[in-house]
This record gives C-alpha cells, sequence and structure tokens, in this order.
C-alpha cells in the first residue's frame, strides 16, 4: 500500500478522547522494546513519526497514528516492563482491557514479538487474552534482520509452538531494518479494514 499520508492524532488516556467515527483501527501489542514504534515507522515509511517515546515510567498512553485519512494504528503501552510499579500495572491492565474488549472500530491486533527469542510468558498471556475474546490477532515476528536468513523457519516454529497459536492465524516475518514482511504485513491489514 502506498502510504501519502501519516499523522499522529492524540495520546489517549481514556474512552473518551478515542476519535470519533468508524475508520477501522488494528492495535499495536508487544512487550516494551521489541520494536512496535519501529514496526508503525517503516509501514508508514517515516524515520520518527511513532516516537520511540511510549518507553516505560513514562505516562503509558495509547497513540493514534491515522494513515491515508483511512485506517489508524493504535500504539498500545508495551507490556512486561519488570520496573513498572504494581499501581502503574493495573492501570495499564485496565486501560488495555477496556481498549480490546469494547472499542468497537478495532479491526484486529498487531502482536509484535522478537524472531531471534522464544515468545515470553507475557506474549504468551497476550496471544491468550485475545483469542479468548475472540479478537483478531495478526503476530509479526520483527527483527529478521537480526538473525540468519537459514534459521528463520526454526525460529518461526518456535513462535508459533510456544504461543501455541490457532493455525489459521498469520504469522508474518518483518524487519524494520529493510523492510522485510511490509508488504504481506498491509496485505494482512487492509483484507481485515475492507472486511
Ligand atoms: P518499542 O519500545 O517496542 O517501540 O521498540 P522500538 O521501536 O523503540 O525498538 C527498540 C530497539 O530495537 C531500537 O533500538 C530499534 O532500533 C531496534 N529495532 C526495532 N526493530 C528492529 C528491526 O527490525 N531490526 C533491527 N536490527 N533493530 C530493530
Amino acid at each position: 500500500m502506498k502510504v501519502t499520508q501519516a499523522e499522529f492524532v492524540i495520546s489517549a488516556v481514556s474512552p473518551k478522547q478515542y476519535p470519533h467515527g468508524t475508520l477501522p483501527e488494528f492495535a499495536l501489542a508487544g512487550r516494551s522494546n521489541v520494536g512496535k514504534s519501529s514496526f508503525i515507522n517503516k509501514m508508514i515509511n517515516r524515520k520518527n513519526l511513532a516516537r520511540t517515546s511510549s518507553k516505560p515510567g513514562k505516562t503509558q498512553t495509547l497513540n493514534y497514528y491515522l494513515i491515508n485519512k483511512d485506517l489508524y494504528f493504535v500504539d498500545l503501552p508495551g507490556y512486561g516492563y519488570a520496573k513498572v510499579s504494581k499501581t502503574e500495572k493495573e492501570k495499564w491492565g485496565k486501560m488495555m482491557e477496556e481498549y480490546l474488549q469494547t472499542r468497537e472500530p478495532l479491526r484486529a491486533v498487531l502482536q509484535i514479538v522478537d524472531i531471534r527469542h522464544s515468545p515470553t510468558k507475557d506474549d504468551q498471556a497476550m496471544y491468550e487474552y485475545l483469542k479468548h475474546f475472540g479478537i483478531p490477532v495478526v503476530v509479526i515476528a520483527t527483527k529478521a534482520d537480526k538473525i540468519p536468513k537459514g534459521k528463520w523457519q526454526k525460529h518461526l516454529k518456535e513462535v508459533r509452538t510456544v504461543l501455541n497459536m490457532d493455525p489459521a492465524d498469520e504469522l508474518i516475518l518483518f524487519s524494520a531494518e529493510n523492510g522485510h514482511g511490509k508488504d504481506e504485513a498491509w496485505k494482512a491489514i487492509l483484507a481485515r479494514a475492507k472486511a
């Protein structure tokens, strides 16, 4: 897909700040530092629109990006950061659950994992949660450039196994470094945007 326009819309902390209207939304989920911002930037050909700002310790917000005035990427706060306080974690959980379970325009969650490592317990919990609530999910295994091509299949299999992925769910190999998997990711998104 040709991205001709991309803009940051809002850092929302509560549902009343979510944009009005019915444009399809695609939420990005993943542990802190997995590469969510880099994924967004690569997908929209921008160096730094999605700031690597949703950093641990900072206020946890849902960051909305409007693409071609057609759809939104919603960057969810990263999970699995040990130093976050219990209160912060509870706040995070409440906000995420509220969004994921009630947001009508949400078409799919793009769950980002690191291809180099076995999915973490938090990754497993997130995938299970999405399946439990019947929320469509596409898993993106990023940082493909960091492992040799000959190992891709083995690592992808590990991701499928450890997440206990539904065979019907898509798993896309991606690299924000060189754009590998970008077309496939857009294809998956657009198929769901129109659905
Ligand atoms: P976020 O916290 O999930 O938004 O993660 P960032 O997008 O800030 O990425 C965390 C770090 O991983 C940064 O140093 C990125 O440059 C790096 N990174 C992200 N994606 C890739 C990738 O596909 N390949 C490589 N080599 N590095 C990546």
